[in-house]
């Protein structure tokens, strides 16, 4: 048969996997499982053996390996590797592995590598968060990922240690050449990992320019449905890779941040649909971006717009970079875009103006999301809003943006309701609310 294509692997690729005769995969919950009734085949457990833990090895308890951990990660590796020949499939989801969240897999990777230097620029905050934490175990040391070799140099950055890139960037969707930090990392000696979380399978294969690691928060378009957290990590298709994925799964049993089983299961009813999500919410970014670019060099809508919207950042306007960026990018840019207002009060006020975009932080899910950036980024422009494109018809989003900026440039306050909802909401949940400002994605 020939390869499939990653749509069809979103749908088959656990097939292999199916014992009973459901065609949505069975719920299991269980976290201890059965051992062999026969006397004989039980094998005690030797550690001096350092016994290898992966997808084909019986199920014991659930913070070794559980069935809707094993499907999710079954599919993931055709979509993780998509250059991959069929038969190299069974082997390559053992490159997979599942966290309880993003962050729980940025951790894994600095435990996994415990590099002494760690390049990396600014990005998601989160994830220098967890730096901060392995700053205080062991004082790893950072190195802007964008200095130059002097200062690389100066910060003893080399062997065994980690460039990491996130790409495209959070918060303004902008994308960076994977193949010159990985040639930059492994001059010295250093490994790549990338955070592709803006950019799910589909849109970009880091392991094809060189990336050692590729890491997802799975929350965003892998979950897809804004109602699972989750991380992916996943190794380059090498002996090399194989290895470390197996440091990872054996580091996870100790870390104890498994995908929760239910979580397990709505990934991957989540991946049965990845690619046509994926798509439809890159093709309506890449839609907007261009009518809002477009209205700004006094195009279609362009008095309007100009009134509200000073600039928008997007990887589909990086034409000076599409030598590079066209090729690991071949199938669309990432759904999530910035605007720039011209003064922060427009900032803050436009999300209140908006029907079909729901303010809020995180993104890749269904449904478009807007976020007023300084609600969970400290270090963020003020005039700064994050959109993440849903799957929603782009035309409905285009004319739900126009009439927010006609009512802002109107001087009008936001709607009574929402303020009033928003009040309500701040009284019953005070504290999570609160709790979203730390710990917002
Ligand atoms: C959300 C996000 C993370 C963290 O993921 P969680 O699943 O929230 O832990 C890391 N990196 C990027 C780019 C993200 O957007």
């Amino acid at each position: 048969m020939a390869p499939l294509h990653p749509a069809t692997h979103g749908i088959h690729a656990d097939n292999r996997t199916n014992i009973l005769t459901d065609i949505a995969p069975p719920i299991h919950t269980s976290t201890t499982f059965r051992y062999p009734r026969d006397p004989s085949k039980l094998h005690p457990v030797s550690p001096e053996e350092g016994e290898v833990i992966d997808l084909s090895t019986p199920l014991i308890y659930s913070r070794l390996a559980s069935a809707n951990i094993n499907r999710l990660e079954t599919i993931l590796a055709p979509l993780m590797y998509p250059r991959a020949q069929e038969t190299e499939l069974d082997s390559l989801a053992n490159h997979v592995v599942s966290y309880s969240s993003g962050l729980s897999a940025f951790h894994a990777l600095l435990v996994a590598v415990v590099p002494k230097v760690v390049a990396i620029s600014g990005g998601y905050h989160g994830c220098h968060g967890v730096l901060d934490l392995h700053r205080r175990m062991h004082g790893v040391r950072t190195v802007d990922l964008h200095a130059d070799e002097r200062a690389w140099d100066a910060s003893g950055i080399g062997q065994g240690d980690l460039v990491h890139l996130e790409t495209p960037l959070n918060p303004t969707g902008e994308a960076f050449n994977i193949a010159h930090y990985a040639a930059r990392a492994h001059a010295r000696g250093a490994l790549l990992s990338v955070d592709a979380t803006f950019a799910p399978p589909g849109l970009q294969d880091p392991f094809q320019w060189g990336a050692d690691f590729v890491m997802h928060s799975g929350t965003k378009y892998i979950g897809g449905h804004s109602d699972m957290l989750c991380g992916i990590l996943a190794t380059a298709a090498t002996p090399a890779g194989l290895k470390q994925a197996q440091g990872m799964r054996a580091d996870r049993i100790f870390l104890g941040s498994v995908l929760g089983s239910l979580e397990g299961w709505l990934g991957v009813r989540s991946l049965r649909t990845m690619e046509l999500r994926v798509q439809r919410q890159s093709s309506n970014a890449a839609r907007l971006v261009a009518w809002l670019d477009g209205a700004l060099q006094g195009g279609e809508d362009g008095a309007l717009v100009k009134k509200v919207v000073s600039r928008v950042v997007h990887a589909s306007l990086q034409t000076a970079d599409f030598a590079w960026l066209k090729p690991q990018m071949p199938n669309g840019f990432g759904p999530v875009f910035a605007i720039l207002t011209h003064d922060s009060d427009q900032a803050r006020c436009l999300p209140s103006h908006l029907q079909l975009f729901h303010h809020a932080t995180s993104l890749g899910g269904v449904e478009s999301l807007i976020e007023w950036r300084k609600m969970s980024d400290a270090e963020v422009d003020e005039r700064l809003l994050r959109v993440s494109v849903g799957v929603e018809d782009w035309e409905d989003l285009k004319a739900d943006f126009l009439s927010a900026f006609q009512a802002l440039a109107e001087g009008g306050e936001s709607g009574e309701e929402t303020t009033s909802k928003a009040s309500v909401q701040v009284g019953q949940e005070g504290a999570r609310v609160e709790g979203a400002a730390q710990g917002s994605v």
